[in-house]
């Protein structure tokens, strides 16, 4: 391999630890700025005299002891296996999933640098998976797809394939966003009829809306096809380990984001199947 691209590959990799590094404090910090949103909303009295609590307020800190973290704890991977996976302070051990996110991330952004040479249309996809694995994990955590991902991630989708970064025709991604949103709503409200019960969340219609925009519509049934089969396999796999409760409520949205990534990948029109 010449040296430019494996240059170019470790350097994005680099940047993707970082914002893997990023993603960990997003992940944990949003649901809870939305939920002190919402309590605030709810009662008269405003946020006022509360804590500002924010992506960058307070700083990085052990949730056990609450010592603030130093420069060097916050290197990505490198600070937890230097620390032992505990915290510097107060010996407490640190979850494993901190530094496997960060690498997962930085792994994603060397692929993409790999796959499509230092441009935007490799940035525009090191973007799509990293909001897309943002989301897997707040869902997974929280049962919430946050409308300030979902959003703008459906609007980036957009953008991208207007300005050609991403290969997929206007139209295609338009629709593509319209029908992801209108099929999961017409199952939701069927259900809903049927049933009367909330089966799906608004958050997963606005996801594979974001879907939709970015891999155009002829994908979406693949997609749904796809998530399905996953959440019916993560079900499965809740009920036989026995921590499956009647009504319990599986998150759509990591099957949704996993679907999604591997679709963009190894992609159906390639290989004819659309
Ligand atoms: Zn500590």
């Amino acid at each position: 391999m010449p040296f430019e691209p494996a240059f170019s590959i470790w350097a994005a990799a680099l940047v993707g630890l970082q914002f893997g590094s990023f993603l960990n404090v997003l992940v944990w910090r949003l649901p809870r700025m939305l939920e002190r949103e919402w309590q605030a909303a709810s009662t008269a009295v405003g946020p006022k005299g509360e804590a500002v609590f924010n992506l960058s307020s307070p700083r990085s800190h052990c949730p056990h002891c609450q010592t603030p973290l130093r420069w060097r704890d916050l290197v990505p991977v490198l600070s937890f296996l230097c620390l032992r996976g505990r915290c510097a302070h107060c010996d407490t051990p640190i979850s494993a999933r901190y530094p496997l996110v960060e690498l997962a991330v930085g792994l994603l952004w060397g692929l993409c640098a790999w796959r499509w040479g230092v441009s935007l249309t490799a940035l525009a996809w090191a973007g799509f998976f990293t909001t897309l694995l943002a989301l897997a994990l707040i869902d997974a955590d929280t049962l919430l797809l946050p409308d300030a991902l979902t959003l703008p991630l459906m609007w980036a989708g957009l953008i991208a394939a207007n300005l050609g970064w991403i290969g997929l025709p206007l139209a295609d991604a338009v629709w593509g966003a319209v029908a992801g949103y209108l099929s999961l709503w017409v199952v939701y409200q069927v259900f809903l009829r049927l049933t009367g019960k909330h089966g799906l969340g608004g958050g997963d219609f606005k996801l594979l809306a974001a879907l939709g925009a970015w891999l155009g519509w002829q994908v979406l049934p693949w997609l749904v096809l796809g998530a399905s089969v996953m959440g019916l396999v993560l079900a499965a796999v809740f009920m036989l380990r026995g921590r499956y409760q009647k009504d319990q409520h599986i998150p759509l949205g990591p099957s949704l984001a996993l679907a999604g990534a591997v679709l963009a990948i190894w992609q159906p029109g390639a290989v004819g199947l659309v």
